[in-house]
C-alpha cells in the first residue's frame, strides 16, 4: 500500500477544512492499481448538521449578492479549474481510475465552460411576464433561489458531476452541501478547499461519506430545501420518497440504457467508430454510453464484427500513460456487478469478445461485445455501467422504435441514417431526453441534459438547470 503518499482529506464546512466530528475515516483506492491514495472523512449526522447550518447561515447573504458578483465567483472557479488542470487530472485519474488524458482533454475544458456558462446565465435570469393583468394592479415575476440544496454525486465523473450541480445552484443564489460518492471524494473535497478564497464561508460545503448515513441524513435534514442526485434508480426512488415527507424539490439524473439505431444506409465507418468510442468511453461508466445497439438486419453482421475489432483495438493499462484508452471499473464491487451480467447471460446470447479480467492490477475488464440477445433479456433491459456493448438485429423502423423505447430508461439515444425523413420520424417517436442524429454523446453547456421515464426528472446544463434551482414568485401591486 502506498501509504506514504496518501492525501489526508477533510470535510470543507463553513469555509474551513474540518475533521469529521466522530473521527471516522476510510481509505480511498486507485481502481487502476488497487493502492490506497487517500484517507477520506466518513461523515455522520453531526457533520451533516454542521454543514447544513453553515449553508443556512450563508444563504441570506449569498441570495442577495448581485448576480454579477455571483457570476464573478463562478468565473474565478472556472479559471481555477484550468489553472489547476494538471493537478486535477492527476488526482482524478487516480481517484476514479480513468485515463489522465481523458480528464485533461475532455473534462477540464467542459468543467470550465460549464461554470462560465452559468456565470453568464446567472445574470440573465428573468421573470417572463410583467404588466397589468387586473385593472389597477401591476404584476411581475421574480425568480428566487430555493435555499440550502443537498447535492449527491456519483463516481463516474466525480468533479465534473459536482461542477454540473454547483454551477446552477450557486449561480441562482442557493447555498450547497454536496456529498461526493464514497469511492471518489478526492477532487471534490480538494476543489471546495481551493474555493475558500473565492466564495463566502458556508456557500459551498462538501462532506465525505457513504450514502448511509451521510447521504440519507442530508436528504432528510429539515433545513435542506432541495435534493439533487446523479446516481442509480433505486437511490433516486428512495430520495424521492424521503423528500416527499417535507415536499422538498427533487432533481434526479438516474442513468440510462442508450439505444443506438443503425439503419442500413448509415455511414458505417463513422457509426462503428463513434459507437465504440462512446460505448467504451470511461469504461462504459457513462449514463449516455452507446451501449445498446439496434442494427438493421442487412448490416447486423458488419456491426458485430466491426465493434469486435474496435474493442480489440483499445489499450488497457497504466492510466497515467497517454497511450491508454480504456481504464478500469471504478471499484471491485462495480466490476463484480458487470461480471454478474455476463455470467447470467442467457443461452441465446454470445459474448463475441471481451468480458474477462486481463492480467493487470486493479479492476480492469476487457471490453465486450454481446450478440444474440432478446429484447427482454437482462443485459438489454438493465444499465450495466461497464465496457459492454450489446447488439440486436431489427427487421424494420417500427420494430427499432419499439425496442429502443422498450426499457424503463429514457436518457439518451441516437439514430444513424442518411435519410432525413426517417431520422426525424424516429427521433420524434423516441422517448428520451436527448436524441443525436449521426452522432452520440456530445453535450454543450447551453443545451439540457436529463431524462424521461425512470432516468429521472430535472435538467443539468442549460438555462433549464438554472431555472430548476429557483422558485417563481408572483408579485402583485395595488396601484391605488
Ligand atoms: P448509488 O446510487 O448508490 O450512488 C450514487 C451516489 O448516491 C453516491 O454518492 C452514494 O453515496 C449516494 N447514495 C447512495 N444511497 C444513498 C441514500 N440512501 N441517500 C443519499 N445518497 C445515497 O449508485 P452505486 O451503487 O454506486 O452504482 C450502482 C449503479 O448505479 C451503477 O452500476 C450504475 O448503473 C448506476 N449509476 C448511475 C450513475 C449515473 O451517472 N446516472 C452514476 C453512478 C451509478
Amino acid at each position: 500500500m502506498a501509504t506514504a503518499t496518501k492525501t489526508e482529506l477533510k470535510n470543507f464546512i463553513g469555509g474551513e477544512t474540518v475533521d469529521p466530528v466522530e473521527g471516522q475515516t476510510e481509505e480511498v483506492v486507485n481502481p487502476a492499481t488497487g493502492e490506497a491514495i487517500a484517507e477520506a472523512p466518513l461523515s455522520t449526522k453531526p457533520d451533516v448538521d454542521r454543514a447544513v447550518e453553515a449553508a443556512k447561515s450563508a444563504f441570506d447573504g449569498w441570495a442577495t449578492t448581485p448576480p454579477g458578483e455571483r457570476a464573478r465567483a463562478l468565473l474565478k472557479m472556472a479559471d481555477l479549474i484550468e489553472e489547476r488542470g494538471e493537478e486535477i487530472a492527476d488526482l482524478e485519474a487516480a481517484d476514479a481510475g480513468k485515463p489522465r488524458s481523458a480528464v485533461l482533454e475532455d473534462e477540464i475544458p467542459v468543467m470550465a465552460d460549464n461554470l462560465r456558462f452559468f456565470a453568464g446565465a446567472a445574470r440573465c435570469l428573468e421573470g417572463r411576464a410583467a404588466g397589468e393583468y387586473m385593472e389597477g394592479h401591476t404584476s411581475f415575476i421574480r425568480r428566487e433561489p430555493i435555499g440550502v440544496v443537498g447535492q449527491i454525486t456519483p463516481w463516474n465523473y466525480p468533479l465534473m458531476m459536482a461542477i454540473w450541480k454547483i454551477g446552477p445552484a450557486l449561480g441562482a443564489g442557493n447555498t450547497v452541501v454536496l456529498k461526493p460518492a464514497e469511492t471518489t471524494p478526492v477532487t471534490t473535497l480538494k476543489f471546495a478547499e481551493w474555493c475558500a478564497d473565492i466564495l463566502p464561508a458556508g456557500v459551498l460545503n462538501v462532506i465525505g461519506g457513504h450514502g448511509e448515513p451521510a447521504g440519507s441524513e442530508l436528504v432528510t435534514h429539515p433545513d435542506v430545501e432541495m435534493v439533487s442526485l446523479t446516481g442509480s434508480p433505486p437511490t433516486g426512488k428512495w430520495i424521492a420518497k424521503a423528500a416527499a415527507d417535507r415536499l422538498k424539490r427533487v432533481h434526479l439524473e438516474l442513468g440510462g440504457k442508450a439505444p443506438v439505431i443503425v439503419f442500413d444506409d448509415a455511414s458505417m465507418e463513422a457509426a462503428l467508430e463513434t459507437i465504440a468510442g462512446t460505448g467504451y468511453y470511461n469504461a462504459g461508466q457513462d449514463c449516455t454510453a452507446a451501449c445498446r445497439v439496434l442494427a438493421a438486419k442487412a448490416v447486423y453482421d458488419d456491426v458485430v464484427s466491426g465493434l469486435e475489432s474496435e474493442a480489440k483495438g483499445l489499450v488497457l493499462g497504466d492510466t497515467m500513460s497517454a497511450d491508454t484508452t480504456l481504464g478500469p471499473l471504478n471499484s471491485a464491487r462495480q466490476r463484480e456487478r458487470v461480471e454478474g451480467f455476463l455470467e447470467r447471460k442467457p443461452g441465446n446470447a454470445e459474448i463475441v469478445t471481451g468480458g474477462v479480467e486481463p492480467d493487470l492490477p486493479g479492476y480492469f475488464l476487457e471490453p465486450a461485445v454481446v450478440a444474440g440477445l432478446e429484447q427482454d433479456d437482462e443485459m438489454v433491459q438493465s444499465e450495466i455501467f461497464g465496457p459492454v456493448i450489446t447488439v440486436q438485429p431489427f427487421s424494420d423502423e417500427e420494430k427499432a422504435i419499439e425496442w429502443a423505447n422498450g426499457t424503463r430508461y429514457g436518457l439518451a439515444a441516437s439514430v444513424w441514417t442518411r435519410d432525413v425523413g426517417r431520422a426525424m420520424r424516429v427521433t420524434n417517436a423516441l422517448r428520451f431526453g436527448c436524441v443525436w442524429i449521426n452522432d452520440h454523446i456530445p453535450l454543450v453547456s447551453e443545451m439540457p441534459h436529463g431524462g424521461y421515464k425512470e432516468s429521472g426528472y430535472g435538467k443539468d446544463l442549460s438555462m433549464y438547470a438554472l431555472e430548476d434551482y429557483t422558485e417563481i414568485k408572483h408579485v402583485m401591486i395595488n396601484l391605488d
